[in-house]
């Protein structure tokens, strides 16, 4: 196996899906430099980007047993620009943290929003969804990020020229001064830019 220092709820995930070698970006933010470090990644769609943030974010949800523990708001939160983006992202994290207890809410436009409210009442642990309905669900309150470990910003470069800066801007400003914020985009334009220097702290910049 050639993910370096892997947790074994990870590690074992991985094999059973019969992933042995990290891509190049999964290397990347696996390197101890990166542990713990708010990171600003180029990476394309098909790069293996999606493993790559569900493995880095794994030390800021799982527990010394290799779990990730029951709480009482969401831990992690994942903001894709698509509803189709979003639920492959939840997809791919369910198998991923499927050794580990965590429980994934997704949030998409589209989707019944009262079935997302019980979903994240009852105790997700991982939020996945897009700018839009999380912003709704923040401010209804059925969103609560003050718990929130680590935040991931998937396509920020699509999310922008979409038009959601407010919405991404709500949902950052409402998440503790201490999470860990992780950026990926194909490209790096000066409006991404503005984004990292307001939201992320000492960034380490990965392009692979
Ligand atoms: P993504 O860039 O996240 O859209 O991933 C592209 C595809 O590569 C997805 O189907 C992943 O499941 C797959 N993939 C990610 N990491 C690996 C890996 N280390 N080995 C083999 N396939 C992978």
């Amino acid at each position: 196996m050639t993910f370096p220092d892997l947790p074994p709820s990870l590690e074992s995930a991985l094999q059973e899906r019969g992933y042995e070698t990290a891509t190049p970006v999964q290397a990347e933010v696996l390197q101890p430099e990166a542990h713990g470090r708010d990171l600003v990644v180029s990476a394309q769609t098909g790069s293996g980007k999606t493993i790559a943030f569900g493995l880095a974010m794994a030390a800021e949800l799982l527990g010394t047993n290799d779990l990730v523990p029951p709480a009482s708001a969401p831990l992690a939160l994942v903001i894709a620009p698509t509803r189709e983006l979003a639920l492959q992202v939840s997809r791919e994290l369910a198998w991923l943290y499927g050794k580990t207890g965590a429980r994934i809410a997704t949030c998409v436009g589209g989707m019944n929003p009262s079935q997302e409210r019980s979903a994240l009442r009852a105790g997700a642990t991982i939020v996945v969804g897009t700018p839009g309905r999380l912003r709704d669900h923040l401010e209804r309150g059925a969103l609560d990020l003050s718990q929130l470990a680590a935040v991931v910003l998937d396509e920020a470069d699509e999310m922008l020229d979409m038009g959601f800066r407010e919405e991404l801007e709500e949902i950052l400003d409402a998440t503790p001064q201490t999470r860990r914020t992780l950026l990926f985009s194909a490209t790096m334009p000066r409006p991404i830019e503005a984004l990292a220097r307001r939201y992320q702290r000492d960034a380490l910049r990965i392009a692979t």
